[in-house]
């Protein structure tokens, strides 16, 4: 058995425990990072880099195939289209491996040193990592917990076989003929929709009465609307009992009705759950919030000198709360000041087209029993969104009426991914409706409708 001893430990070198570790590292305390798999965690290597690769993929595949279709109302034409899934795939792993590879040299130029292995925790102050040398054993000063998460396994459809996780679903070699996916969250439907474009024959199938059940049917309905047109079927209210592999069936029960359903594949995303099993951590007896590690603003448990970030700590689990996450760690273990006070974390679904939130939605500004006004403004008055053929979606802004303080922003519509800055700087900076319908934005562009929602809500729109 080796022995090493640092200030920081930092297990799980994903998106909150990487940018812990650089963050320590660049502040001069002595880092250790353990990763079981590879640097960059779920995000880099089987998350949001290759899933929105394959997205990018299957969207540049499809509009190759609708025009070889005669479909382009552009004018162009093409012929001989198809597509060699393993060289997407192959292609998709080239930039993980770039993006990975750039992690581990981040983390070198900090100074951190990286174990390879699984680790255990043996007390708060100390760490077992099983390396394929051994066990090394670690003592620290400081322990900073980010496993992550893994995917849930509904019991009577566990994982193996045709049955398949989001990581599995990311790596097929050869696009399935009938993928159902059980689950309508922005995973299933990402997933789903870039298969749909690759040609296989979609059902997504969910529990609860609309997809993307977190949001409300105003926004979530484009994107149904978009599913159908892309011929995918959809399925609410539907519960999925099990699967007969042997028939590639699928079974499921809407209401009293049992029925079946062809599937070759069946993709399963239901939810995630923090990765804590094995981990030993019912050594520290720390507090839970459920499933999920209680934290404090600073990330700190209910043990001192033991902090948790990510997805272990709760939701939205998503990368960009977990990087936030690993910088405030970092800054309170070198003993600097603040803590966690932000006022929004943007959530973006990749979906077709792109779902993007920050801040509260209409019924929960309403709940907070303020006066609240609600602005909309559709794409298919924005040139740039008619330029790109895509004008179904809108831009909405929820605001306070008396002081008109910008308390949400939501948009659904092709590109709108790359609004979610705009939507969290204007919560960050508390901005009214005039700070937005003030500010330039630049013609023509798809934030122009965030100023016009924004003119809307004053009572002063100009193009609509
Ligand atoms: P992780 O990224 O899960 O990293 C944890 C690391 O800890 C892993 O590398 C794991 O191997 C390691 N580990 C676990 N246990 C041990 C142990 N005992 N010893 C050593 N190492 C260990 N989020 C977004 O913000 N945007 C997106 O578009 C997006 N798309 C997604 C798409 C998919 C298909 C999936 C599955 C997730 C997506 N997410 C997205 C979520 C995002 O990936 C996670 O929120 C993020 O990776 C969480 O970061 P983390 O650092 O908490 O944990």
């Amino acid at each position: 058995m080796t022995d090493l001893s640092c200030n920081v430990l930092v297990i799980g070198a994903g998106p909150g425990g990487y940018v812990a570790a650089i963050r320590t590292g660049q502040l001069g305390l002595e880092t250790i990072i353990v990763e079981q798999a590879a640097h960059g965690g779920t995000c880099l290597n089987i998350g949001c880099i290759p899933s929105k690769a394959l997205i990018h993929a299957a969207q540049e595949f499809f509009a190759v195939r609708e025009a070889s279709g005669g479909h382009s109302k552009l004018g162009i034409r093409t012929s001989d289209v198809g597509i060699d899934l393993a060289k997407t795939v192959a292609w998709k792993d080239g930039i993980v491996r770039q993006l990975t590879g750039g992690v581990s040299g981040l983390l070198k130029k900090a100074g951190v040193r990286s174990v390879q292995g699984r680790a255990r925790i043996v007390d708060g102050k100390t760490v077992a990592v099983e390396t394929a040398d051994g066990v090394v054993r670690i003592s620290c000063r400081n322990l900073v917990i980010a496993t992550g998460s893994r995917p849930v396994e509904v019991p009577s459809l566990p994982f193996g076989g045709n049955i398949l996780s989001s990581t599995e679903a990311l790596s097929l070699a050869v696009v399935p003929e009938t993928l159902a996916v059980v689950g309508g969250g922005y995973i299933g439907l990402e997933i789903g929709t870039a298969y749909a474009k690759l040609g296989a024959k979609v059902s997504i199938f969910e529990a609860k009465p609309h997809i993307l059940p977190q949001y409300d049917e105003e926004l979530s309905r484009p994107v149904a609307a978009r599913l159908k047109a892309l011929g995918v079927a959809v399925h609410v209210n539907a519960l999925v009992e099990g699967y007969y592999s042997d028939q590639s069936m699928l079974r499921v029960r809407t209401g009293s009705e049992v029925t079946e359903s062809a599937a070759e594949k069946v993709l399963v995303t239901v939810g995630r759950q923090p990765a804590l099993e094995g981990l030993g951590l019912y050594q520290l007896g720390l507090d839970m919030e459920g499933r999920f590690i209680r934290i404090d603003t600073r990330g700190q448990t209910s043990m001192r000198g033991v902090y948790a970030i990510g997805d272990v700590t709760g939701e939205p689990m998503l990368a960009h709360r977990a990087m936030a996450q690993g910088e405030i760690v970092a800054d309170a273990i070198a003993g600097h000041g603040g803590g966690w006070d932000k006022r929004a974390i943007p959530a973006v679904c990749f979906t077709d087209p792109e779902l993007v939130v920050a801040g509260l939605l209409p019924d929960q500004a309403r709940d907070t029993g303020r006066d609240v006004g609600v602005a909309t403004y559709p794409l298919r008055a924005n040139g740039r969104a008619l330029t790109l053929e895509r004008p179904d979606g809108f831009v909405r802004i929820v605001f306070d009426k008396p002081s008109g303080l910008v308390l949400g922003l939501q948009a659904v519509g092709a590109g709108c991914s790359e609004l979610a800055g705009e939507f969290a700087l204007a919560l960050e900076m508390c901005a009214t409706l005039t700070d937005i319908a003030a500010t330039i934005h630049a013609h023509p562009t798809l934030a122009e409708t965030v100023q016009e929602a924004a003119l809307m809500g004053l009572g002063k729109a100009l193009h609509a």
